[in-house]
Parts: structure tokens; sequence; C-alpha cells
């Protein structure tokens, strides 16, 4: 049986990885758009703030030898032929596959796309990005940014330029940073607490609406409030979608079933799969790297032995990088709220029928996975909830787990 991965991300990596370790030997070739081994996302900011390069390619740099596969990168599939079982690559090649893992992740959308030909303009999510900014830092001695986004990978982008020596100013639309991972008053807390911690120059409600430059490089961004700051340099972290487009012709991303099956010989994983939620059910794609992992590793299962069944996604984002100021939540910010705040620590649980319907953690990490265990449980909480999260030592679920009477 001949295997293709479309995408040599994190899920393609983990898939390979696991069909090799559980004895598949036959032929692996993995398409890729970018030229490099496997690298993780989660960890390319990480660089940009000065870490090593080495420390991204997460499998080892040696993967594709390591792991016996024909690699064929800098060549973007283009399109899908599911009746012939062919992919067709941008250079006008193709390749046959048996079973074809179709894990091409999501790039970023731009505003205007027109303003990345501009020298200074820059996206923030591949590994090409954050070696196009690093050479530029390099090269042209930069010592101020405008980040315009401030999700979770625009708090990410401005945190480590930040680390990197730079000022930064962060432009975001919405009332507080983080707008899809908080509610409005967390939200409101975190930024806050951001903003004094780093300094840094948080622009709310506003976007960038033009840039100038000058011979075609950079020199300032004109807010939508009509103020200008002065740049070289433009992080552009808006907004992401599925690159679902070569398989379906549209970018909503593809629907799998609980194998992990988006048609008989076709398996999906990761940003570009749409799957159920694992506590809610809503069908969505929910991209993170442990929903990726985990979708993966079913594909494989799948695959070789024709059993097992992907549990559900839980939407859990956690933003711990570069400072130390984790801020946490998964599920719905619905249902009764029940809050607990202590100078930086913010933490709020959503209760819906006695169980946790969704919760935030700011500030601090150590309610996080038994929060998260009894989220996914669903476990009825209601009657120790309150004391566990605002247990002054924070060790309110130890010793809730030890059977502490309450004093
Ligand atoms: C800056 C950043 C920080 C992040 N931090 C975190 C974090 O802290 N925690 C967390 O849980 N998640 C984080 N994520 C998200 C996480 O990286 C993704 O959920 C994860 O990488 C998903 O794996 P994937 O394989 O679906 O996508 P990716 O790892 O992005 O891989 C997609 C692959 O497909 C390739 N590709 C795309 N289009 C084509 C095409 N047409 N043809 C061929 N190949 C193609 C790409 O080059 C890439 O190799 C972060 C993401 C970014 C960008």
């Amino acid at each position: 049986m001949k295997i293709v991965t479309a995408g040599t991300g994190m899920a393609a990596a983990e898939f390979v990885e696991q069909l090799r370790l559980e004895g598949f030997a036959g032929e692996i070739v993995m398409v890729g758009d970018e030229d490099c081994p496997p690298y993780s996302p989660c960890v390319i900011p990480f660089y940009l703030a000065g870490e090593p390069l080495d420390t991204v390619y997460w499998k080892g740099k040696d993967f594709y030898e390591k792991y016996r596969v024909t690699a064929r990168l800098g060549e973007p599939v283009v399109q899908v032929d599911q009746v012939r079982q062919i992919i067709h690559t941008a250079d006008g090649t193709r390749e046959d596959y048996d079973r074809l893992f179709f894990a091409t992740g999501s790039h970023s959308w731009y505003p205007r796309p027109e303003w990345l030909g501009i020298k200074g303009v820059f996206g923030f999510k591949t590994l090409s990005d954050m070696m196009a900014i690093d050479r530029y830092l390099r090269e042209e001695q930069v010592s101020e940014a405008v980040v315009f986004g401030g999700g979770f990978i625009g708090v990410d982008a401005a945190l480590a330029l930040q680390t990197r020596g730079l000022r930064v100013s962060l432009v975001h639309r919405n009332t507080r940073l983080l707008s899809q991972m908080t509610d409005e008053e967390g939200g409101r807390f975190a930024t806050l607490r951001l903003a004094e911690k780093t300094g840094m120059d948080i622009r709310l409600r506003t976007t960038v609406e033009d840039i100038s430059h000058s011979n075609g490089q950079l020199t300032a961004v004109r807010l939508s409030d009509g103020r200008e700051i002065a740049t070289p340099l433009l992080i552009l972290s808006v907004g992401v979608t599925p690159n679902s487009v070569p398989l379906q012709g549209d970018d909503k991303g593809v629907l799998s079933n609980e194998q992990m099956l988006a048609d008989p010989s076709i398996y999906t994983a990761g940003d570009v799969a749409v799957t159920r939620h694992a506590v809610n059910g809503t069908s969505g794609v929910y991209a993170n790297y442990p929903n990726a992992m985990r979708q993966a590793r079913v594909a494989a299962r799948h695959l070789l032995h024709g059993d097992g069944s992907y549990d559900g996604s839980i939407n859990t984002t956690v933003l711990r990088k570069h400072i130390d100021f984790p801020v946490i939540s998964a599920g719905d910010f619905s249902g009764e709220a029940i809050t607990y705040q202590q100078g930086d620590i913010w933490r709020r649980v959503y209760l819906v029928d006695g169980m946790i319907n969704g919760y935030l953690i700011i500030g601090d990490t150590r309610l996080s996975g038994y929060l998260y265990q009894h989220y996914k449980d669903r476990t009825r909480v209601d009657g120790t909830i309150r004391k566990t999260i605002s247990s002054p030592r924070h060790d309110g679920q130890y010793r809730e787990m030890l059977g502490f009477a309450a004093a």
C-alpha cells in the first residue's frame, strides 16, 4: 500500500511516525509546500525571540530519513482527484496514492494581501515567515514594530518581538486582547495586566487602515482612529483560514467522520479538519496541537488496524510563552459564573447543571489540569468548585481530592 500525505506539518509528522512505530513497512510520500523538515508552529515564536532554530524541528531534522519517507518539498498540492486517487502539485506533477492523509493546516488571512509586497510587512504563521522576519531584523537593525491582530497568535508575536528587544504596538479591533479565548471581564483583566507587565502600547477598538511606504519600504501605519505610527515593521495576524481548497474547492475545512475519514481513501486531521466537539457536540475547526495529535493517531490506527474512533475535540487554548503570565481557557462562557480574583490571579468557572461548561484562568496554571479533567469528564462540581477555585493557598483541588473537610 502506498500512503501519501498532503502537508508535512505536526499532524502529518505524527501520523507518519505512528505508522512506522506500528510496523508499517510500505511506501510513504510526504508532499509539502515548504522546504524543511516537519516543525512545530507552536515553537517558532521562540525561535524569533532568540532560541536556536533547531528547537523547532520537534521530531528531529532527520525525520524523512529516520522514517524512510520520500519527501517532495516546496511543492504545494493544488488539486486532489478523489476518483482516480491522484494529487496534483503546482509544478504540474502528480502523485498517486492508495491512502491520502490530507493535513494542510491553515493559512493567514490578510485584510490587504498586496501589503505583503512592501518590505517590512510580514505574516506570522510559518517557519518561512519567522526566517524572513529574523533576516529583516538583523539586516535593518529594527527597533520597533506594529502587530495588527491581538488574538492568540498576535499576542504571541508581540511578546516574541518584545523579548527580542523591540518596542511593540499591538493593534486590535476588539474591546480586549485574546477575545476568542476570554470572556469580556477576564479578557479586560488579562489585557490590563499584560499592558502593565510588558509596557506594550496596546490600541483597542482599532484597526490598521492603511500603510505608508517609501521606495517599497514600510515607513508608517495609519490606524482607524486617524493616528499614525511610524514603524519599519508590520506583522499581520488577523485570522486564519483552513487550507481545504485543493481537496474540496472551498476553505470551509474538511469534514471528517469518527475515524478521521473524509472519503473511503482519504484521512484528514489538524487545523484543516472539521470535527465534533467532545463536550457540546458542535462541528467546527478546533485548531490546536493536542487535537491534531489525537486525530493523527486515530487515523494511523484506523488505517493499520481498522479500529478506533475519535472521541471529539476540545477547544482548549493555553497562552504561556515569553512571560510568566499564562492565560488558559476551554469550553463555553455561559452559565452560572463563579469568579475568584487575588492580585494577578483571576479565575472563572461557568457551571451548567452543576457541571463545568467553560473556564478561564489568568495568571496561574495550577488549576488548569483539574478543571480540564472535570470539564471533559462531565463531573458534578457544584458542591466544591467555589472553594476549590478560591483557595488562598491555591491547593484547594488537592485538599478536595484528599477529602479535607471544610474548616
Ligand atoms: C505562531 C503559532 C503559535 C502556535 N502556538 C500554539 C500553542 O502554543 N499551542 C497549541 O496547541 N497550538 C498552537 N498553534 C497551533 C498549532 O501549531 C496547530 O494547531 C498545529 O500545528 C496543527 O497541525 P497541522 O498539521 O494541522 O498544521 P501545520 O502544523 O500548520 O501543518 C500544515 C502543513 O501543511 C503544509 N501545507 C499547507 N498547504 C499546503 C499545500 N497546498 N500543499 C502541500 N502542503 C501544504 C504546510 O506547509 C505545513 O507543512 C500555534 C500556531 C501558530 C501559527
